[in-house]
């Protein structure tokens, strides 16, 4: 668990409007109070994927080990070539991946190689098949051949003894894959986060019961539950508790002993049923909650104990949308993970007007597509806070900063892509 770091609503004050903290001024504030879990483990390669490295990678051999061809063809000594390019040279042997010539070539000689194969002592180039022509065992070559051609040498991918990837980098694929090529078996990885969440509301019900009138089902459990899963999260889910000073401070207690990180959602506005606040008030500290965005005014983020406290909007696409801007990173660097990865933001022409108040940044849910080899956004329609199916059919959030003002159809706006490849 983290120290508890002392962030209390004066310490703040004179940085900020609490009452409309811009969203790239809130986001630095939180990652200001953030420092990585200290838990760290060793794992087997395969269990490292979506893990962050928790030491530097020092690689213990060069890759490649051995020079090597980038083409099926031949190995050659490129000066044989220089005076007369359309001499025929001798092929002498073969070098296949995993199976060396394992003798020198002298002058006038070539080697048949494939993709892979030791490159022997003697060649400085390859030539690729489809620019030769083996006429028995004297193969002549097309013109322009050059020393170090199709040769991939000792270490130039990575040298033995350099950082080949540092502590604070998240492992996909490609990073464990790397790591398989160094012959690593085992990493240092960061402890998984253990995040406790719990939704408030009265009028929440659990799938699986009838809805009475006015009831409705606790959806933010489950999206919750899929981007803390995706983010590798140890996910506890404490349930819907209900809108009760009393229920919800016995939550709050329970939460923060056991967690990195509590969520809620819901009750953090200033509604008769709305207590999460006043509750990170008195249990533990607010640092700010009204964020200058929409959807998602209000957001509350403080400390619960050793734990580091958010207090999303019950409605759900606010949810998401604070999760994803604020939320996603500082989850990542309690994590281990650093540098943060950037966030791109494309540039779009936006097919659909949109009307939008400056003074605020906007979140729309929109859907990116290529038209004409120009990238084109529209938005999905309802953008209502409480429409889920407005993030379902998106694939990226048009971003309207705080200053701009009414889209008109045609112009460019920024475009922030909600699914990669990984
Ligand atoms: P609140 O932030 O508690 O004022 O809730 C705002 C809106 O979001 C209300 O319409 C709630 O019914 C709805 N809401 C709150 N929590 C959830 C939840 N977990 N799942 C779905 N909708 C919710
Ligand atoms: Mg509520």
């Amino acid at each position: 668990m983290n120290t508890p770091v002392s962030i209390t609503e004066a310490s703040c004050a004179d940085d900020y409007d609490p009452d409309s903290m811009p969203v790239d001024k809130a986001r630095a504030f939180i990652l200001g109070f953030l420092s990585p879990v200290k838990g760290v483990a060793r794992v087997a390669l395969r269990s490292g994927l979506g893990r962050v490295l928790a030491e530097d990678i020092v690689s213990p051999v060069n890759v490649p080990a051995h020079i090597n061809s980038a083409m099926d063809g031949w190995a050659l000594r490129s000066q044989d070539l220089a005076a007369d390019p359309a001499a025929g040279l001798a092929e002498i042997g073969t070098s296949f991946a995993g199976t060396p010539f394992g003798k020198v070539v002298g002058k006038g000689e070539c080697v048949r190689i494939f993709t892979g194969g030791v490159v022997p002592e003697g060649c400085d180039a390859v030539v690729m098949q489809e620019k030769a022509q083996a006429n028995g065992k004297s193969v002549t070559f097309n013109a322009g051949v050059k020393a170090g051609q199709n040769v991939r040498h000792v270490g130039e991918d990575l040298k033995a003894g350099a950082v080949a990837l540092s502590r604070g980098r998240l492992l996909r694929p490609a990073e464990v894959g790397l790591l398989a090529s160094l012959g690593i078996g085992e990493i240092s990885v960061y402890r998984p986060l253990r995040v406790v969440f719990f939704s408030t509301g009265d009028e929440l019900v659990s799938i699986g019961k009838p809805l009475a009138e006015g009831q409705i089902y606790d959806s933010n459990r489950y999206t919750l539950h899929g981007l803390l899963t995706r983010l590798g999260c140890e996910v506890i889910d404490m349930g819907v508790i209900r809108d009760d000073p009393a229920l919800i401070e016995k939550a709050f207690n329970e939460a923060g002993a056991m967690a990195d990180v509590v969520i809620t959602s819901g009750g953090v506005s200033v509604g008769e049923a709305d207590f999460v606040k006043a509750m990170l008030a008195r249990l533990g500290e607010v640092v700010f909650w009204k964020i200058a965005m929409k959807p998602g005014r209000p957001l509350a983020y403080g400390k619960l104990g050793g734990a580091h406290f958010f207090g999303l909007p019950g409605n759900p696409v606010s949810a998401m949308v604070t999760f994803y801007q604020l939320v996603r990173d500082a989850l990542l660097v309690l994590q281990g993970v650093n540098p943060l990865p950037v966030q791109p933001l494309l540039k779009a022409i936006c097919t659909s007007a949109i009307r939008k108040a400056p003074g605020r940044t906007e979140f729309q849910r929109g859907v990116l597509y290529l038209d004409d080899g120009a990238f084109k956004v529209r938005t999905t329609g309802e953008q209502g806070s409480g429409i889920l199916k407005s993030m379902s059919d998106a694939n990226c959030f048009i971003v309207l900063a705080d200053h701009v003002g009414n889209v008109d159809a045609g112009a460019v706006v920024d475009v922030q892509v909600l699914e990669g490849f990984i």
